[in-house]
């Protein structure tokens, strides 16, 4: 019988969460549909995309949108299929088999997950009791490890907590490592790296349209970096790797910046909402669970009651993430919010008797 190598012999597909469930909080996506007028037009420009054709391999137009959403230079940035791919590329690329990277947890899980199928050696840096990450014990690791990578996401999934800027500058520049950036919750907060990156010989930002830019069907990620490394993402990534209609369609959309502004801010506000009736909920109920201050679109509790919160929510119809002894839940439309709030409420009711 064909024998399946021991790296792939136990995966099992990902699956979000299986099930029908009305209200979705469990996968950091924006709420927010896109206006019906961009839809026209997103319509028009797929009826016309050229289907016999592959598409360009440099995504060179949604490139361009990209960079002047964000006022960098074009020739700085790689596109990708969702910055998942560009995680995957840059394990493959730029770890030999055995190679240390580093991952400070908790973080996206996506991480470990593609630096194993490389064959790259998993170091792992805890954080400390409140979540915070601590850059010396980063740095020291790194050093001891000869950590080759280190791979973080800021402001953080889960956590919801977010690294100040100069503690990422620290970090860059006092290791030889390459520093992979994660900065998909980026557009909720204001302490990017983007305008820098061109400084440091050793650093990537990821950012991503499945988020803030409420686009994550068309897996749309970007990596940012020196002309240097760029040359080489583009080298390394399989030729066409977006295809012509998420080029085109993310184009369009990272072109409507007036609306996108006004999306990053109903759901900030959202995100704020939920965190102000989850704190007013912990005075009420105090000791079941506490609140992270959150920098992001979604909020982070801690709770003993956990598991069982989270299956108690999704029998009400309400998906949300559980880890461990932590629940994430993504800022929703109101009546999301409302409902996941009713339902949470019952359950904690519930389980004071
Ligand atoms: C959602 C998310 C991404 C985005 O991934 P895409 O593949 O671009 O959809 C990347 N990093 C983190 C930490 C995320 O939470």
């Amino acid at each position: 019988m064909y024998e399946l190598n021991e790296k792939i012999r136990d995966l099992v597909p990902y699956e979000p969460i299986a099930g029908e469930y009305p209200i979705r909080l469990d996968a950091n996506e924006s709420f927010l549909p896109l206006p019906a007028e961009l839809r026209a037009r997103i319509a028009q420009t797929a009826s016309e995309a050229a289907f016999n054709r592959y598409p360009d391999p440099l995504s060179r137009d949604v490139t361009a949108a990209f960079s002047a959403y964000y006022g960098i230079s074009p020739d700085l940035v790689t596109a990708g299929n969702g910055s998942d791919e560009l995680i995957s590329i840059l394990c493959t690329s730029f770890l030999m088999k055995g190679d240390a990277m580093m991952v400070i947890l908790p973080d996206f899980s996506m991480y470990q997950f593609y630096a194993s199928l490389a064959e790259g050696r998993v170091v792992t840096c805890g954080k400390r009791d409140d979540l915070t990450i601590d850059v010396d014990e980063v740095i020291a690791k790194a050093r001891a490890e000869n950590v080759k990578m280190i791979v973080f996401s800021n402001p953080c999934n889960p956590t919801s907590l977010g690294l100040p800027r100069e503690e990422v500058r620290r970090l860059i520049r006092s290791v030889g490592a390459l520093v992979v950036l994660d900065e998909a919750y980026m557009d909720f907060w204001d302490q990017s790296l983007l305008g820098e990156v061109e400084q440091y010989d050793n650093l990537v930002i990821l950012r991503t349209c499945s988020k803030a830019i409420g686009a994550a069907a068309l897996r749309l990620g970007f990596a940012v970096a020196s002309p240097r490394l760029t040359r080489v993402l583009r080298a390394v990534k399989s030729p066409y790797n977006v295809n012509s209609l998420s080029q085109a369609i993310g184009a369009l959309v990272l072109g409507e910046r007036e609306w996108e502004a006004e999306a990053r801010e109903r759901i900030i506000a959202s995100r704020r909402a939920l965190q102000a009736s989850l704190e007013t909920l912990a005075a009420e109920f105090p000791g079941a669970f506490s609140l992270y201050p959150s920098c992001t679109n979604f909020v982070f509790l801690k709770t003993e009651r956990a598991k069982e919160l989270f299956e108690g929510l999704l029998a009400r119809g309400v998906a949300i993430r559980h880890m461990g002894g932590y629940l994430r839940v993504t800022a929703g439309s109101e009546a999301e919010n409302a409902a996941f709030l009713e339902a949470f409420t019952a359950l904690l009711k519930e389980g004071k008797g």
